[in-house]
């Protein structure tokens, strides 16, 4: 194939490659760096945790990157123009697999080391010893060698290459069975950090292998077995009981529960019938089902939420960041301490080279900060799909790191405080209008509104068997009501707002909203340009669990609780009293919500906003971080907000919380340690009190403690 071909096949302009062999941190901006020289690539960007390669520019060319990469001693292991799938390019399934090679040359090197080294002890024939812990050095690290090599061509001292010169150094300074040591420790840390990571790799891996492969397609009354990448939307699905979904769509036929928990985390199945939505990648209980595939396999709730968490993972946090630019100034400061060293005291001194050079190459293995980058994305990949399989969808590691950080918390009401799903509860027509009209004219003018009011009062106007028609030049108002013509003839529905800017609001209209309902209902008006015609009201509940998720939230630190609402002020103070808000703010437009959310951030130093993600869209865009409640199935939620909930369980707010500290907690943790660990080591090397190979014990042990410290983000009650 040509490579034009493979770039039209692969998608516009971006390729993707899974890149095996990585072993730190520093080998992916090493790969970064080079492949920035390839023709016709702007941009690129290696993740070292996913092992994910993406490569964009006018016209990257895939062979020539494949050929890079293998250059600087890395596999691909997958090519993008293998089981592609369109708009979301190639998912690569399952994680890196291990390479049993590794084990194989580790295990040859460490038995040609030690034979080898066991004869010099004895000060047996140095003829034998020697090229037997030399042909050990080769075996086992002829690998490292060549990365370090690749690196110092452009000019990076990676940790390949500071391994390297610390190894042939002490060869050469004589000490043979050091350097031979060296080798095999550096090369055991390297495969036991690849089998730690594998596991929080892994967890990324899990949630792609969800969806099924294939699926059973009805077509002209026949069964057929058919891979996912082949349906298209439109084709209908048959899910037996038991099995795994392989689409997203509408449920044609058939009722039975479906188990969602792989997408919410909720643990309890949902009743679903026809017209009802289901996702790929749930579990169908004890019904079977046709569905309609309405989302193409690659564009599924799943599949963004496998993209968002695979990019969500490649942000940098903020710790990141301090890291790097402490590694920036720390591994030059120490390389230059050792060269420093190495010359100086033999120089001035008239002290003993070998003794100096050997202090010397001890702080250049101590100089790699290895186990200080590695310490942040372990802990935050692993915390990321823990929340993704909890249903928790956090966009990014500086999200997670944040949240607990925050002291206020502003909500959204309906939708998000309450069920939104509410119910007509009276219908009161006034000035000689006749009930059962008004009632049509309501349910009428919403039939294509997406409102949880309209929605309501759709329902009710079905239950009473009320026929009504859809209108033209329907409108929706955000935050007040909307508008619709029936008959040619213009028609209004909403709150007292919209109807105070229409001057329709007398004293007549007043007593009717105050004798309608109690004090927690919402009132919806209902008229035309001339005169408001009557009025329906609509009892919302309290989800169940707000009260309770209020409480826990204060005691995981939120200081501030903040209720907005578009709705009226009576509704407002009632729902904010009963959860025990702070601070209520009614009758706000979307965008002043989003006004108010930005004073509150000013106010209190920062303001988490909760929102169901539709009509709350700008004010979760104005707040530190926005919360989407209820976004599975909901695109626009997912986009929006920074961190999305995909049931609509407020308790996983406090959750949330608790996991962002306990990141928190341990990336300080690990950060802290390294850094004081390689400070003793480095005082330690200077004085030559610290060999060589307990320098790289040192920075393997500490390697392998933050990355269990990180993994158990994993894992949180
Ligand atoms: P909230 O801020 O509580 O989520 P919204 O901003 O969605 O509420 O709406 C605010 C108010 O505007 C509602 O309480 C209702 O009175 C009115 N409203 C908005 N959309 C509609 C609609 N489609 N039909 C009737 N009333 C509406
Ligand atoms: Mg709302």
């Amino acid at each position: 194939m040509t490579d034009k071909a493979k770039k039209i096949k692969s998608g516009s302009n971006l390729l993707r490659f899974k890149i095996e062999g990585m072993d730190c941190p520093d080998c992916a901006s090493t790969i970064e760096k080079n492949l920035l020289s390839a023709n016709g690539v702007s941009n690129i960007s290696v993740d070292f945790m996913s092992g994910n390669l993406e490569v964009s520019g006018d016209e990257p060319s895939a062979t020539e990157i494949e050929k890079k990469v293998k250059s600087m001693g890395y596999r691909i292991a997958s090519r993008p123009w293998e089981n592609s799938v369109q708009l979301t390019g190639n998912r690569v399934r399952g994680g890196a697999i291990f390479p049993v090679w590794k084990i194989w040359s580790l295990a040859i090197s460490t038995l040609l080391i030690l034979s080898g080294g066991t004869l010099s002890y004895y000060d047996l024939n140095l003829l034998i010893s020697r090229p037997l812990i030399l042909s050990g050095m080769i075996v086992g690290g002829w690998q490292i060698a060549y990365k370090g090599l690749m690196a110092a061509r452009r000019l990076r001292l990676d940790m390949n290459f500071l391994m390297a010169v610390a190894v042939i150094g002490a060869a050469i300074i004589g000490e043979w069975s050091e350097a031979g040591a060296v080798v095999i420790l550096f090369a055991l840390a390297q495969l036991l950090e690849s089998f730690s990571l594998q596991r929080s790799r892994k967890a990324i891996g899990r949630l792609m292998d969800l969806s099924p492969r294939s699926a059973t397609v009805l077509k002209d009354g026949q069964m057929l077995t058919v891979a996912v990448d082949e349906i298209s939307t439109g084709d209908i699905v048959f899910a037996r009981p038991g099995e795994k979904i392989a689409v997203d769509g509408n449920i044609l036929k058939g009722n039975s529960s479906v188990n969602q928990a792989t997408i919410t985390g909720e643990s309890l199945p949902v009743d679903k019938g026809p017209g009802d939505v289901v996702f790929a990648g749930t579990i169908n209980c004890e019904g079977a089902i046709e569905v309609e595939t309405t989302h193409a396999p690659g564009d599924t709730t799943l599949d963004h939420i496998i993209r968002l968490v695979e990019e969500a993972q490649t942000k940098r946090a903020p710790s990141q960041n301090f890291v790097d630019k402490f590694s920036a100034y720390y591994t030059p400061a120490v390389v230059g301490i050792a060269i420093l060293l190495a010359i100086i005291p033999p120089l001035a001194l008239n002290a003993a080279w070998t003794e100096w050079i050997y202090r010397a190459l001890a702080l250049l293995v101590i100089s790699c900060p290895c186990a200080l980058v590695i310490s942040t994305p372990v802990t935050i990949v692993s915390a990321l799909a823990n929340a993704a399989r909890n249903g928790v969808l956090i966009k990014g590691g500086a999200f997670l790191e944040n949240a607990c950080t925050v002291p206020a918390m502003a909500f959204d009401k309906t939708g998000t405080i309450t069920t939104g799903k509410s119910a007509v509860d009276n219908v009161v027509a006034l000035d000689g209008y006749d009930h059962d009209e008004l009632l049509k004219i309501a349910a009428s003018v919403e039939t294509h509104s997406e409102h949880p009011i309209a929605k309501a009062i759709l329902r009710y106007a079905d239950a009473k068997g009320i026929s009504y028609g859809p209108p033209t030049n329907f409108k929706s108002v955000p935050g007040q009501g909307a508008i619709a013509d029936l008959d040619g003839q213009k028609y209004y529905l909403g709150n007292r707002a919209l109807f105070s800017s229409l001057g329709l609001i007398d004293a007549g209209v007043d007593t009717a909203l105050k004798e309608s309902g109690n004090q927690s209902s919402t009132a919806v008006l209902v008229g035309s340009s001339s005169n408001v015609m009557g009025l329906l009201t609509l009892a919302d509940e309290l989800r169940p669990d707000s009260v309770e998720a209020i409480d826990r939230l204060r005691k995981e630190g939120i200081k501030h609780i903040v209720l907005l609402t578009g709705d009226n002020r009576f509704t407002a103070e009632s729902v904010g009293g009963l959860v025990g808000a702070d601070e209520i703010h009614a009758e706000l437009l979307p965008q002043e919500k989003a006004d108010t959310v930005r004073k509150l951030g000013a106010q209190f130093g920062g303001v988490i906003m909760v929102g169901d993600g539709v009509n709350d869209a700008p004010a979760l865009a104005s707040a530190t971080i926005g919360i989407a409640m209820g976004a599975i199935g909901s695109d626009a939620a997912l986009e929006t907000a920074d961190i999305a909930l995909m049931a609509d369980e407020l308790k996983k707010l406090p959750w949330l919380l608790r996991l962002s500290r306990k990141a928190r907690r341990i990336i300080i943790q690990n950060i802290t340690i390294s850094i004081i660990v390689k400070f003793i080591f480095v005082i330690l090397a200077s004085a030559g009190a610290a060999t060589l190979w307990m320098a790289v014990f040192a920075d393997m042990g500490i390697s392998l403690l933050v990355i269990f410290n990180g993994m158990r983000t994993l894992r949180i009650d």
